[in-house]
């Protein structure tokens, strides 16, 4: 690249390009479903189903509109609203802390540990109470929470567990696939994520048989034989256009993962040199990096450093959930998560995208080491 040319930028994440090297199969799934014309569970719905509960190692999967409908089915499932509570990570999504109230129940956080920014399962105990009814850890960023102390706890206070993997799409824990290690599991197919339909869309996994019968009939207006309806359920269902879309793309899941990973290979050489803190991969799985989260004091300044190498970047994410104004109502003062609190402001999330280059990368990094 000669100085007299603007180098091209470095985006966050790259979907046109992703698209074009899928456009003929994409374009031919779209142009099946608007001809047979079953655009509301119809064929390829059925079929996703059984391709993504296949792939994640479970039994059954449901389609249903996104992923915090995931959550909030999940856990209407689960039996729990009103009155229940429900632990959580004070470091995720907003959406995990919403589907939970969304259900009627109360969000209990429990503060992030500071080596992979996932929920510190020391803590977890203490935030149990008489009202409790699930623990719901999030597999942030690419890699799964430590589930067995999870699980253990949840045996021991008789809780249900349900995962928020809409971050983690293929991402292991000792061997086994993230939505198959809770009672049951919450995707997101937002087009950003690693599995990402061109628009909204999300699913539910479990090997629980009779909580996928609820789901069924939650997502559909509580029916089981249409205009017969046994539940007060709600329209919640995965388009069948999206699902023709993400059955193309699973087939290229595993793929676009290792191609995430590599660039986190390529980052972490590239990087080895400056003062950031790196991600961490537990031992105990393996990471998919759905998001490369580095951490400086100086993230202002790292900032304008990308900013000045054409660099996008993004910060996920820059307010805790209990200093949200939205949540004002759980009633948590500042410092109630000191962990969190301390990452909130440090935190960056550099570009990454299954077709990340090492000229990006090392682009990427050079702005890193100047800054
Ligand atoms: C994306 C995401 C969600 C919500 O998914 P939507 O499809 O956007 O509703 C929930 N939790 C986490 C951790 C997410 O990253």
């Amino acid at each position: 690249m000669t100085s007299s040319m603007t180098p091209e930028k470095i985006p966050f994440v790259d979907l046109q390009q992703q698209y074009q090297s899928i456009k003929g199969d994409v374009d031919a799934a779209i142009a099946a479903v608007l001809q047979r014309g079953d655009f509301i569970l119809g064929g390829d719905v059925a079929k996703f189903e059984e391709e993504f509960a296949a792939f994640c190692g479970v039994s059954h999967c449901l389609g249903v509109a996104n992923g915090t409908d995931a959550l909030k089915l999940a856990l209407e499932a689960c039996g729990i609203g009103p009155g229940d509570e429900v632990i959580t990570t004070a470091h995720t999504y907003i959406a995990t802390a919403l589907a939970i109230s969304q259900c009627g129940a109360t969000p209990v956080l429990v503060d992030c540990e500071p080596d992979f920014f996932l929920i510190d399962v020391s803590k977890i105990e203490a935030a149990i109470t008489p009202k409790t009814k699930a623990i719901l850890p999030v597999h942030l960023y690419g890699q799964s929470a430590d589930m067995d102390p999870i699980l253990d706890i949840a045996k021991r206070h008789k809780l249900v567990v349900v995962e928020d993997a809409c971050q983690a799409h293929g991402a292991t824990y000792k061997g086994k696939k993230v939505g198959s290690l809770g009672d049951i599991a919450a995707f997101s197919f937002y087009p950003g994520k690693n599995l990402g339909a061109y628009g909204d869309g999300g699913a539910i996994t479990t090997n629980n048989a009779e909580l996928a019968d609820k789901i069924k009939l939650l997502r559909n207006y509580g029916q089981r034989v249409k205009y017969e309806h046994l539940v007060k359920g709600g329209n919640s269902r995965l388009d069948t256009v999206q699902a023709a879309v993400l059955r193309v793309k699973l087939r290229h899941l595993a793929d676009w993962n290792l191609g995430r990973a590599n660039g986190a290979t390529m980052y972490g050489k590239a990087l080895a040199g400056t003062t950031l803190k790196l991600p961490r991969i537990a031992p105990y799985g393996t990471h998919v990096f759905h998001l490369y989260v580095v951490r400086t004091k100086d993230r202002a300044g790292l900032m304008a450093a990308l900013d000045a190498a054409g660099s996008q970047h993004g910060i996920h994410y820059p307010i805790p959930i209990h200093r949200q104004v939205a949540m004002a109502d759980l009633g948590y003062g500042p410092g109630s998560f000191p962990v969190a609190e301390e990452v909130a402001p440090e935190i960056l999330s550099l570009p990454m995208f299954p077709e990340l280059t090492q000229a990006q990368v090392d682009r990427v990094a050079a702005a890193c080491q100047g800054f």
